[in-house]
């Protein structure tokens, strides 16, 4: 057991702002030492996702307290017993562990995995243990397998990818969740033809890897839509052909796009009004993907019929819809070869002590990816 610095959500459903409520509090917690099949991890870069937003909200409520954070890279210090990695690996970690053995795992598609997803639910780690020790008997869970935001961290093994060398530890972190659900929401479930128009919904770090996505797919044309104008500047950087302000009404925007309604939207928003008109101004025979997070007891309306006589498809998109051992050495390929800037990502960085004001920012919708270095 030894002594690290962790950032604590103490409460889910904080009204804010974030700077003056503060939600997150840095504590002291005991770390134990990891178990079979564990990993120790010092903790170099992590970055503040919407969905650490939504916890904090309310909106997708959490067992509290809880050290948050997902998104994240650091370098192995210790393992425990029947580990594979070792000492001195560097690695980014994945928010669903793998266990390797149920069907969607079997089958390829780990970020359905079962076991991972229940213990994600519970906020423990894959052995359906917590490794943080709080005062007297409380209970500190985990954050997706992954807890983020904390000096070190014990992991399984199966929430944790080899990086190479050459790739910084701040950029592989959002490899971890943004450019992984961005990219691999393009790659693996948008069903994009070279040459076809694609509609990227929401310009976040994920909607921006989308759009980075929906060019390595072969996409001829990429729409990118978001309110805020330096996400559009980003977007257009980044691959987009046009951006747009989505205005009052989005599907009729996307719909008199020049050369017609685009065969894939992929909506980042999690929101069920703007998955809808996402779903709206798809053109007939395309497909929908959503990769966003609404409030669990949000509802989608839409016209049924449409699935039929227009063969659309609507769907979903988690963790990349694959497996990440597989799918993020690909994705480190492409960024070596220039394809794949995901450092662009980044617009701050800042401390443990600072997340709360920091979350303040991402709802306010004036950064991208900022990365806390703990
Ligand atoms: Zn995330
Ligand atoms: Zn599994």
């Amino acid at each position: 057991m030894s002594a690290v610095r962790a950032a604590v959500l103490t409460r889910c459903g904080d009204p804010g702002p974030f700077a003056q409520t503060r939600p997150i509090e840095v504590r002291e917690l005991g770390l134990g030492d990891p178990g079979p099949g564990e990993v120790r991890v010092r903790i170099r870069a992590a970055g503040l996702c919407h969905s650490d937003l939504s916890v904090i909200d309310g909106n997708r409520p959490r067992p509290v307290p809880m050290v948050l954070g997902h998104e994240a890279a650091g370098e192995v210090v210790a393992t425990g017993p029947d580990c594979t990695l070792a000492p001195g690996d560097r690695v980014v970690l994945a928010f669903v562990p793998a266990c390797g053995e149920c069907e969607p795992c079997l089958s390829g598609r780990a970020a359905l995995c079962e076991p991972g997803a229940a213990a994600n639910t519970d906020g423990t780690l894959l052995v359906g243990e917590r490794r943080w020790r709080g005062d007297g008997e409380e209970l500190i869970h985990h954050h997706l397998g992954v807890s983020a935001f904390a000096e070190e961290v014990i992991v399984s093994e199966r929430s944790a990818v080899p990086i190479p060398d050459d790739l910084p530890y701040e950029t592989a972190a959002v490899f971890g969740c943004a450019v992984l659900t961005g990219v691999g929401a393009a790659m693996n479930a948008a069903d994009i033809e070279p040459g076809s128009t694609v509609a990227v919904v929401g310009l976040g770090g994920v909607g921006i890897s989308a759009v980075m996505g929906a060019r390595l797919a072969g996409a001829g044309k990429v729409i990118a839509v978001d309110p805020v104008a330096f996400k559009r500047e980003k977007a257009l950087e980044l691959g987009a052909s046009e951006a747009i302000d989505p205005g009052d009404d989005l599907a009729a925007q996307l719909r008199a796009a020049p050369g017609g309604p685009p065969a894939s939207v992929i909506e980042t928003v999690g929101s069920a009004t703007v998955l809808r008109a996402a779903y709206e101004a798809t053109a007939r025979g395309g497909t929908t993907v959503t990769v966003g997070l609404p409030a669990p007891d949000a509802m989608l309306s839409i016209p049924a019929v449409s699935l039929v006589t227009e063969e659309r498809t609507l769907r979903g998109s988690y963790h990349g819809s694959g497996a990440p051992r597989e799918i993020l050495p690909r994705l480190f390929d492409e960024w070596r070869a220039g394809n794949l800037p995901a450092d662009q990502l980044i617009t701050d960085r800042l401390t443990l002590d600072e997340l709360n004001e920091g979350f303040d920012r991402l709802a306010s919708g004036e950064q991208l990816r900022q990365v806390a270095v703990p």
